[in-house]
């Protein structure tokens, strides 16, 4: 069916969908690494491109391409391509756009290994970067050099929730004819549409919100050109970051009831961010829902919603904060984010422990910062079980 003047929820749930000679409602499990030509003409017409026509796994296959197309559609792109992990879509980016020489831009409190391989790994490339607070326009103008050929946005950035104005950053990267790419993971195409905003390349760990269940990890990107996609399917398909067909199948699942969730989700967490911003014991919150948030605004005109990510301080720093996470029940102690269930983890021993405390503080990441990723439960039982544990502080 040809969902494209459909609704997004429509599109959740049919976009991509194959016609399988088999009629079965739901495409099944291609679990195979190769396919049978029907003679060597056909075969030989497969692999010019003549015909279109599955070859092989790792270049594609009809479970993994489903998900792809559906993907695509949300975030309105030409073509995606799934991989195996939110890492890997990073790096089909990176190696797609930067060459020896090259340089990059990108926003100082980042995911942490999107920074790490930048900045450990890359260099043996040639490749050199900037890491500045992206949330100020104004820095990124003044990091741009000749070389600089992509500025690289997560927004809101994970875990400090600063945000970027995708549109204003565009244009600046296009005056110069710098890319840009966008990690889109924390809000998902329900709450954000970076392509639609002026980006070239969007990309997701669906290990989040898009798979939802925190039972696969993968990845995506999304080209807004044809001829970027092609690239990017080169460095994709050559490097062998292609998901499994499995993995792309449970995540088709997961993204079926993408706007449902997130729904749900953002209402629990502006539910637990208005309970915590109140509490004595809480020192500071950010969450582009709360007024309190440095870019409230900018959060309101370019995300459909707050999303369900909260960060915040205990008074007392990290052993009062220690003491939250040692003693919630219901919140599981876990990084990770964008699933069902809520989690609770601290980024300066945790996801982001690979970064110099120096290259943390700068980023914003005190020691005593908590993030949170709201699940689906009672909102009730949530603020229960934080309301205990920060009783004990
Ligand atoms: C988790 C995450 C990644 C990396 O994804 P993996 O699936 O763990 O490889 C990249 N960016 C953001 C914002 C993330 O939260």
């Amino acid at each position: 069916m040809d969902t494209k003047n459909k609704g997004f929820n429509s599109k959740l749930i049919h976009a991509g969908a194959y016609e399988d000679a088999k009629g079965s409602a739901v495409n099944p499990i291609y679990q195979t690494s190769t396919f049978k030509f029907r003679n060597a003409d056909h075969g030989a017409r497969c692999f010019s491109g003549e015909e279109k026509g599955f070859i092989y796994t790792r270049l594609g296959n009809p479970t993994i391409e489903e998900l792809e197309n559906a993907v695509a559609e949300l975030e309105n792109g030409v073509g995606a391509l799934a991989v195996a992990s939110g890492m890997a879509a990073v790096n089909t980016v990176y190696l797609t756009v930067l060459s020896q020489g090259d340089h990059m831009i990108s926003h100082s409190s980042v995911y942490g290994p999107s920074r790490g391989i930048m900045e450990k790994l890359y260099p043996k490339y040639g490749v050199e970067s900037t890491y500045v607070d992206c949330t100020d326009l104004s820095n990124i103008e003044k990091a741009i050099k000749p070389n600089t050929k992509l500025i690289y946005l997560e927004t809101p950035a994970n875990p400090t929730m600063g945000i970027t104005d995708i549109a204003a950053a565009s244009e600046l990267a296009h005056k110069h004819n710098i890319l840009v790419c966008v990690d889109n993971t924390f809000c998902s195409p329900y709450l954000q549409k970076p392509l639609d905003l002026g980006a070239d390349i969007v990309l997701h760990s669906m290990t989040k919100f898009i798979n939802g269940h925190a039972d696969i990890v993968g990845g995506i990107v999304i080209a807004k050109t044809a001829e970027m996609f092609s690239e990017l399917k080169y460095v994709m398909t050559n490097m062998g970051f292609n998901m499994d067909p499995h993995q792309a199948w449970l995540t088709r699942r997961g993204l079926k009831t993408l706007a449902i969730r997130i729904d749900r989700a953002q209402q629990n967490a502006i539910e637990v961010a208005n309970y915590l911003e109140k509490h004595p014991k809480v020192d500071w919150i950010l969450f582009p829902g709360l007024k309190s948030h440095p870019q409230h605004e900018l959060a309101k005109k370019q995300m459909k919603g707050p999303g369900a990510m909260i960060s915040f301080g205990v008074k007392g720093g990290l052993e009062a904060g220690k003491i939250v996470m040692d003693n919630v029940h219901l919140a599981m102690l876990a990084v990770s984010l964008g699933g069902i269930e809520t989690l609770i983890q601290h980024p300066a021993s945790m996801t982001h422990s690979k970064l110099s405390k120096e290259a943390r503080e700068t980023a914003g990441i005190s020691d005593g910062l908590v993030r949170l990723s709201i699940g689906i439960e009672d909102v009730e039982d949530i603020i229960a079980d934080l309301d205990h544990a920060l009783s004990l502080v």
